[in-house]
């Protein structure tokens, strides 16, 4: 039988403990955690994505602020507001929405930001300590499949774990993660040019599904039985929603969820842990400034 990875209930679960300290932290007469974003633009998705952590912050007790820029705002002026926010005791993590606009150089940007407030785990220094298996602020996304898998006690000892893309922010971290004492599985790591790729995937005890392709991952490339995540989130025009549109991910869930023994669903798996994992990078970097 298939059973569910739920996100949902497993963010609130980490949230509503999470509250609780944020409430014994307040009571003691200190201030709550604050995560700050930065948006530049008016990008749809990226303006729901913030509007999310911010309602996530509220829901635990954190202080949340948004920066909003202009879509012709120009790269100095970004730098600017990043060094800003680095230097300002008030704010403990931050985060720049992405993607930014085409006159911004990312990477200039994400390197701006200091690796003690680098709560999405983006700056070369908290990927290099993540590699090494040093302290650092893990990426959200991979850290929230690791804890959607320990929070269901997921067998990943030396389980084949085939990851599908090889993403900075997804494919290339989690395979790294997963492939790490504690998790120790075997990591296949796959992307566009790898050959054969549904003989790899049916080999996968663990697959973890992140190439940006909405329903790419079809029955007959999954073994029977495997743990299957799902990271994709595309909306797709659906006149019979109120909103106009549904999410689906980068698997045909329809057909290949019976196949397996645990799934993530799509809405409500991967996501709802991503944001939990910046709350929970937030709470690391406010512990760290009060010695807490
Ligand atoms: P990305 O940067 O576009 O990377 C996609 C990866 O998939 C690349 O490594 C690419 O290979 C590989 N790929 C593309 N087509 C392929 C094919 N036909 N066969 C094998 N590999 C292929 O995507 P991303 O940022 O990692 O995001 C992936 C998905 O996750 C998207 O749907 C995104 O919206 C979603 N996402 C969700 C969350 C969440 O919170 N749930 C967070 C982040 C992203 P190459 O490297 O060779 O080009």
């Amino acid at each position: 039988m298939t059973q569910i990875l739920d996100g949902k209930q497993t963010s609130i679960a980490i949230k509503d403990e999470m509250a609780n300290q944020v409430r014994q932290y307040t009571t003691k007469g200190l201030r709550p955690p604050h995560l700050a974003a930065i948006l530049v633009g008016d990008d749809g998705a990226s303006q729901t994505y913030v509007a999310n952590k911010e309602k996530a912050s509220h829901e635990v007790g954190f202080t949340s602020s948004v920066y909003r820029y202009s879509a012709n705002t120009s790269e100095e002026e970004l730098l600017k507001a990043i060094e800003f926010l680095n230097n300002d005791d008030d704010i403990d993590g931050f985060i720049v929405q992405l993607p930014l606009p085409a006159q911004i150089n990312e990477q200039k940007v994400i390197n701006a930001i200091s690796p003690e407030k680098d709560v999405d785990g983006f700056t070369p220094i908290n990927i290099g300590r993540m590699v090494l298996g040093e302290d650092a602020f893990l990426p959200a996304t991979p850290m929230g499949i690791c804890s959607i898998l320990k929070h269901y006690n997921i067998e990943t000892t030396g389980k084949h774990c085939v990851v599908l893309g090889r993403s900075n922010i997804v494919g290339t971290p989690v395979a790294n993660l997963l492939s790490r004492k504690g998790f120790d599985c075997t990591v296949t790591l796959c992307h566009s040019r790898t050959q054969n790729l549904p003989e790899l995937t049916r080999q996968a005890d663990i697959l973890v599904v992140a190439i940006g392709k909405p329903e790419f991952v079809t029955a007959d490339m999954v073994k029977d039985g495997a743990v299957l995540v799902d990271v994709g989130i595309h909306r797709i025009a659906d006149e019979s929603k109120k909103s106009g549109y549904r999410i689906i991910g980068d698997v045909k869930h329809g057909e290949v969820d019976a196949k397996c023994s645990w799934v993530t669903p799509v809405p409500g798996g991967v996501g709802p842990l991503t944001i939990v994992s910046l709350l929970q990078n937030t709470m690391k970097a406010y512990k760290k400034r009060f010695n807490l």
